[in-house]
């Protein structure tokens, strides 16, 4: 509120102090469209819903309760008493904790209308790379405010902004501002600019000026996304030596950063495992191409892993989360992009199951409970938000959805999580609800003027293609 506040202030020109006060010192906030999606938080009680609170201590609730009041979960129950709260309908819904999404490069969402699938000079790397070293601050606001915002209709509330093209300070004030407008809860990881030398270190001065700016706060947390450091240094989003990682890696880690890096093969993993670099605050995306001594190192030093299993199911190569979870690799489930890839996290937990069942032929059993514990309480242990989200504890921050089963899709449905896995989609997504805001309400916005999002992001593209001679 501070900062939508603050903001207000600002583009009405008045008390500079005390809009000094409140925001950062190269604010993007000044130039930023105002378009927030933070309605107040109220009290109010979800009632007779089929409550998974994904927290064994509490179990689930065929019919049950959940109150929230001031942002927090009061109660979970099978009847609360809360006279005077807003009642929610929960009948015929599913009441569960929000989706966590443990990668997802949100600035580039809005180039999705530049890609073609069959033409390999229009796919995903080749798009991105040519556009995206012409970003302006304002362009990587708008795409990541349009990349959110399809997050929340889908029943995503925490989101890791895998940024990795940071082009300058202010690129990065943008896509932080554009989080805080958004609503979501979520961790920023600051990342390096596409094309930069591989012999030059990301913008750390300025991360630890972030982190001071971010401060402590359980909306919105910082780390840092890695080049990566497979050997293959002809990567189109650069790659890094030993030597430069464990600069990057201990500056971020001086300031109590996490880190996050790419990784579809072993390489890496031995690389850092040699430099002594693996530890719990490291999350690793693709689990592709990997081996035992891998998963027996991971596993040792507590790392996680992200898989995206709809892009990854397109690539060569073996996704061995079943592997890695037989050896006691955490593994959380993430987005990746939506600029050829869906926001589905129904779907992510379909093709785990189905990519499960075909490579190990059941030998390694993940229950549909499971897959949804990846999908929200792993999540959140992942990105270190797991005291605040991920389950429907009393006491934790209230971000929760409510899963429509009363579609022809879902009706009849026996047990919930083999529904949630094989049957759900996003569009029997009801209402989303993140720290005790309702976002998203009979599958409308409540707040957010999504038409002007989209129609300031395709004027963005345009101006993109124009400086790329992109034709
Ligand atoms: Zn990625």
């Amino acid at each position: 509120m501070l900062k939508n506040l603050s903001r207000r202030v600002l583009l009405a020109g008045t008390s500079a102090l005390s809009a000094a006060a409140l925001l950062p010192k190269r604010a993007f906030a000044q130039s930023a469209p105002s378009n927030t999606s933070t309605p107040a938080q109220k009290e109010f009680v979800v009632r007779g819903a089929h409550v998974l609170t994904m927290d064994d201590s509490l179990g689930d609730f065929a019919r049950g309760d959940v109150h929230v009041r001031d942002g927090a979960i009061v109660a979970v129950g099978a009847k609360i008493n809360a006279p005077g709260a807003e009642t929610i309908d929960g009948k015929g819904m599913i009441c569960m904790p929000g989706f966590v999404d443990t990668h997802w490069h949100h600035w580039t969402t809005f180039l999705r209308s530049v890609m073609r699938a069959d033409d390999p000079k229009k796919t995903y790397f080749p798009v991105t790379f040519a556009l995206g070293l012409h970003y302006t601050p304002v362009d990587s606001y708008r795409a990541v405010r349009l990349g959110l915002a399809e997050a929340l209709s889908a029943g995503i509330t925490t989101t890791h902004n895998w940024a990795h093209n940071v082009r300058s300070p202010a690129h990065a004030d943008a896509e932080v501002q554009a989080m805080r407008d958004g609503g979501l809860r979520g961790r920023f990881a600051y990342g390096p600019a596409l094309g930069m030398p591989n012999d030059q270190p990301m913008d750390l001065a300025d991360i630890a000026r972030m982190k001071r700016d971010i401060g402590d706060n359980p909306m919105l947390t910082l780390g840092i996304c890695s080049r990566n450091i497979d050997g293959n240094t002809g990567g189109t989003r650069g790659a890094i030596d030993g030597a430069m990682a464990k600069k990057e890696w201990t500056a971020a880690r001086d300031l109590g950063l996490p880190i996050t890096l790419h990784t579809s093969g072993s390489g890496a993993i031995k690389i850092l495992d040699d430099a002594g670099l693996l530890g719990p605050d490291l999350q690793l995306v693709h689990p592709l191409n990997t081996g035992p001594e891998d998963w027996a190192a991971l596993a040792k030093h507590g790392v996680h892993y992200s898989v995206s299993p709809i892009g990854e199911a397109g690539r060569s190569g073996e996704m061995q989360f079943p592997e890695m979870l037989q050896a006691g690799v955490k593994v959380s489930i993430s987005i990746d992009n939506v600029t050829a890839e869906r926001c589905d996290c129904f779907a992510c937990m379909h093709t785990m199951q189905t990519i499960n069942r075909h490579r190990t032929g059941g030998k390694v059993k993940i229950t549909t409970k499971q897959l949804v514990r990846m999908a929200t309480l792993s999540g959140a242990e992942d990105l270190g938000f797991d005291k605040v989200t991920g389950s429907l504890t009393p006491g934790k921050r209230a971000d929760l959805i409510l899963v429509r089963t009363t579609g022809t899709n879902m009706r009849g449905m026996g047990d919930p999580y083999d529904a949630l896995v094989q049957l759900a989609t996003p569009a029997d997504v009801d209402t989303v609800v993140v720290d005790g805001r309702v976002l998203v309400r009979n599958r409308e916005f409540t707040a957010l003027d999504y038409n002007k999002l989209e129609a300031d992001g395709q004027q963005s593209v345009a101006a993109l293609k124009t400086k790329a001679k992109w034709s």
